[in-house]
């Protein structure tokens, strides 16, 4: 494998204290040397790669994405999933559990891990369910889970309803060290709704989902996980009242991370109106207000992450057929007919979000809401800890040599018909970004090149 030398770039790596100019060594899959730009002498076996320009940071980790493998090869599997990462800067993403069959089995997790390693690109890291076939009802064997490589615990898609499960989840959480990521909607008070509660749901006819139906979740998940000792992750958070409940509960010291989705920092529920399939999520899109509340979390540190909830799903599944024309994008739909309204609400939930998530991030650095080492943390480091990859979301001599290169100024267009994904349900399509991956290097080789078409 030959090494890489990136010359003249800056590198920006939270975890390490660095954030300036510096050149960086690649060899045999592992961060070689770091230095001072010029410092390190090109070795003769090197390529040399010209990053003037461009910022470095640990390779990006998603915390929460869906890649349908196995199960639903129409919608995306790993190879197409990786890939996609790979495109979007990403080196590593973990994978949730609501495939067919669920990942409930050490088979199906290490049956993920070889599917990944067979196809290259972003590394996999399996997502245990919680409960067998995410029914709510039997734990999975955490320990065997873990064993065969699962390092996060979750049946996200589905809330755990029952109490007791979930205190005896987060103890078994506990003993094996690893968090327990927890989808938070009271499904009583989200009923049939389709999108935020408020006028828009009004004016459309469809039912809405309430503020209450995540609030309420996240205040009684804390009460009965805090204590146990597990690492807590609130995933996908989307409300300010959710996330000052949160904050409470970190400020009395609780053992407790949340992550926050591309679209619920970039899009309020305005966006449901014009997109509705491709822009139908649980949890919803939410108020204006909301959504400044979530850009303030990721800015002042109450928000860990950014995870993309990237969900593949097919136009059969999003009934496209019959909602495309009904909301064309542009403009905001009509009210819709009784029977219509109805109908959206068995459209799938969900939104690809690998290749926009770094582009939708960098939009916070431009308009100042973080800087660039808070990004960094944010994709990179904060996803690593909750994962506990030691040598992951880090750029300091050990780690492997998994690098995000970044083009912060390089503008271009959002256009679903090139993902790599193989699914197009998002509400970006059209949207001008600026900056892109450069270049992801997973384990010391070039697994994606800038392919934006600007
Ligand atoms: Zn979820």
């Amino acid at each position: 494998m030959r090494a890489l030398l990136l010359r003249g770039g800056r590198v920006i790596d939270p975890a390490g204290g660095i954030d300036g100019a510096f050149d960086l060594l690649a060899r045999d899959g592992e961060i070689a040397a770091i230095a001072p730009s010029r410092a390190l002498p090109a070795p003769d076996d090197a390529e040399l790669i010209d990053c003037a320009g461009r910022w470095i940071l640990p390779g990006l980790i998603d915390p929460h994405v869906h890649l349908r493998d196995p199960g639903f090869p129409e919608k995306e599997t790993i190879a197409s999933g990786l890939r996609a990462a790979a495109a979007g800067g990403f080196t590593t993403v973990a994978a949730m559990a609501n495939t067919n069959p669920v990942d409930d089995t050490p088979e199906i997790a290490r049956y993920m891990i070889e599917r990944a390693r067979a196809a290259g690109g972003a590394r996999l890291i399996p997502v245990s369910a919680v409960t067998r076939g995410l029914a709510g009802r039997e734990l999975v064997d955490f320990a065997a889970m873990a064993a065969a490589g699962a390092r996060l615990f979750s049946d996200d898609g589905i809330p755990i309803d029952d109490e007791a499960i979930l205190s005896a989840a987060c103890e078994r959480a506990a003993s094996v060290g690893f968090a327990i990521s927890l989808h938070e909607e009271d499904r009583a008070l989200t009923g049939h709704g389709c999108c935020h509660a408020g006028a828009v749901a009004k004016r459309l006819g469809v039912a809405g989902i309430p503020t209450a139906a995540e609030a309420a979740r996240i205040r009684r998940d804390l009460a009965i996980a805090v204590g146990s000792g597990a690492p807590v992750h609130i995933a996908h958070i989307s409300t300010a009242e959710g996330l000052a409940l949160v904050r409470a509960a970190r400020a009395r010291g609780a053992n407790v991370t949340c992550e926050a989705a591309p679209h619920h920092f970039t899009l309020d529920v305005a966006a449901f109106a014009r997109y509705g399939p491709n822009a139908k999520m649980a949890p919803p899109l939410r108020s204006a207000d909301d959504v400044a509340a979530i850009r303030a979390g990721l800015a002042d540190g109450s928000i860990d992450m950014i995870a993309t909830d990237h969900a593949a799903h097919d136009p059969g599944s999003k009934r496209m057929a019959r909602f495309g024309a009904l909301f064309p994008g542009d403009r905001e739909a009509a009210p819709l007919a009784a029977a219509d309204a109805e109908a959206l609400a068995g459209a799938a939930n969900g939104v690809v979000g690998l290749e926009t998530a770094l582009g939708l991030a960098l939009e916070l650095v431009h308009n100042r809401t973080i800087d660039a080492p808070r990004l960094a943390a944010l994709m990179a480091a904060n996803p690593a800890r909750l994962l506990r990859l030691e040598r992951q979301g880090t750029l300091m001599p050990g780690a492997f040599a998994d690098i995000t290169v970044i083009d912060p100024d390089a503008e271009w267009t959002v256009a679903p018909e090139n993902f790599l994904s193989k699914s197009r349900n998002t509400p970006f399509g059209g949207r001008r970004l600026k900056g892109v991956a450069a270049l992801t290097i997973v384990n010391g080789q070039i697994v994606s090149r800038a392919h934006r078409d600007q």
